[in-house]
């Protein structure tokens, strides 16, 4: 990024999906940025279920009535909003153009869908909850103006999970949204973005958190903050171990960590603009912002050997095994020769002298266990043997300077004795370790730690 950047030195707010799904939510959230005259850029999802109704259109949906069901449904949540404004007829155009628009692209879709098709479909979501977003913040006062993002978000045209052009969008910032936020609270859209050609993109499910911390670096925002539907982040999941406690302040290292492993707080990719740029990142939730959140940082107060648990399902391990890897040399070469040729990401990895086990990342968005492709899985038999593991999940112990610390895996591994432990990996990172168990044990195996390694006084 250029050196003739202007700082915005005002702040970005991001609000979820949750935040903003209803009239009632969505004024909660304007009342949040009233408090803070720094908030000059708002970033917003689709509300509620929109996201989700406009995929299932997008996938092509051939019966005229469960389409026609679709639409009533996305008509309803947004009448729901506008019903309740003092002036509906200010963006009630707006809406219903963007509505007819989902319909036809929904038609279309039914006949045949595309990635492209479906990204022009699942953004009229955004398109939407910021039209009437920024009205609520007129009618209270605020000098608002909408903002459509894809007039400075740029990226390439990798429909369903573009990627972001950083020195484009540094640039159109520069240009055209910081002086905009010099004279109004200017809300865009989280999650969409265009391409070089004008066409819509998006940065895949669960994108608009990513969206915030892009447009917070483009604009060099003072900080970040995400509002969502918890108060910050846990010790773990409170779903899962109910004295779980919310986490004040946490080290970029540490949050990117949690982020990695699975804790459902972050898109994974938001810690990284911020990181570059040292934008400060708050975490609340909009519900009760009286609560406070957790305030991610470059230094931290304090750095805890053990600072949090997370927990990721649907892993899916191979395990290669070869007696010619005894003293051979060049066999792990060849074997992420060949899945980096079939592009498959490898996450954990461990290594004995035969055999060497891997875990498969998650690269889409689905939630399901990553399969290992059966063309993969022929040519590494023949090298090997393949063993493939489902129904596993990864346990991670997120902290500090554990790499240095003495003592405490005896700790850990006494607490899960009763446990099998699939893989374990540790070393590599100061701030974690973390294991594989079967699915059946993990939640009992995330209780057992945090009560021994969090609940003692
Ligand atoms: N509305 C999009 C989704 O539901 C993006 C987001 O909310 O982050 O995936
Ligand atoms: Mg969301």
């Amino acid at each position: 990024m250029s050196a003739s950047n202007v700082a915005g030195s005002f702040n970005v707010a991001k609000f979820g999906g949750t935040s903003v799904a209803n009239f009632e939510a969505m004024s909660r959230c304007a009342a949040i940025i009233e408090n803070n005259p720094n908030t000059k850029l708002v970033v917003s999802s689709a509300c509620s279920g929109v996201t989700n109704l406009l995929v299932e259109l997008a996938n092509g949906v051939q019966d005229q009535g469960r389409r026609q069901e679709l639409m009533n449904q996305l008509t309803d949540i947004h009448h729901e909003i506008l019903d309740q404004l003092a002036e509906p007829m200010s963006v009630e155009k707006e809406i219903h153009t963007i509505l007819d628009n989902v319909a036809s692209a929904a038609e279309a879709a039914s006949f045949q869908s595309s990635a492209k098709l479906t990204d022009h479909l699942v953004a009229c979501g955004e398109l939407m909850s910021t039209h009437l977003f920024a009205q609520i913040l007129r009618e209270r006062g605020v000098s608002a103006v909408r903002f459509d993002i894809r007039d400075v978000l740029r990226t390439n045209d990798a429909y369903g999970k573009a990627e972001p052009q950083l020195e484009q969008i540094s640039q159109l910032a520069q240009e055209k949204l910081i002086p905009l936020c010099q004279e109004h609270v200017v809300v865009t859209q989280g999650f969409i973005g265009a391409d070089d050609e004008g066409n819509t993109t998006t940065l895949g499910r669960g994108g608009s958190d990513y969206s915030a911390a892009l447009i917070a670096e483009s604009v060099l925002a003072a900080g970040l903050e995400i509002w969502t539907d918890v108060p910050g982040i846990y010790t773990t999941d409170p779903r899962i171990a109910p004295k779980a406690s919310p986490i004040p302040e946490i080290s970029f290292s540490e949050a990117s960590e949690m982020a990695n492993f699975g804790a459902k707080i972050l898109h994974p990719s938001t810690l990284v603009p911020a990181l570059r740029h040292q934008i400060p990142v708050f975490v609340g939730s909009s519900k009760e912002p009286e609560k406070g959140g957790t305030w991610i940082r470059q230094q931290v107060e304090s750095s805890p050997l053990f600072r949090a648990l997370a927990l990721r399902c649907n892993q899916t391990m191979v395990t290669l095994r070869s007696a010619n890897m005894f003293h051979a040399y060049g066999f792990l070469a060849k074997v992420f020769e060949i899945l980096a040729k079939h592009k498959i990401s490898v996450d954990l990895i461990t290594t004995s002298e035969i055999s060497v086990s891997l875990t498969l990342d998650q690269t889409d968005t689905s939630g399901g266990a990553p399969e290992l492709p059966e063309v993969v899985r022929k040519e590494l038999e023949e090298l090997c043997t393949v063993e493939v593991e489902h129904n596993l999940c990864l346990v991670a112990l997120i902290g500090n300077n554990m790499s240095e610390s003495k003592g405490y895996a005896k700790q850990v591994f006494s607490t899960l004795e009763d446990f099998n432990l699939r893989m374990i990996c540790y070393g590599a990172s100061p701030h974690n370790l973390c294991f594989l168990v079967h699915e059946s044990v993990s939640r009992s195996a995330i209780q057992k730690l945090h009560q021994e390694l969090f609940e003692q006084e």
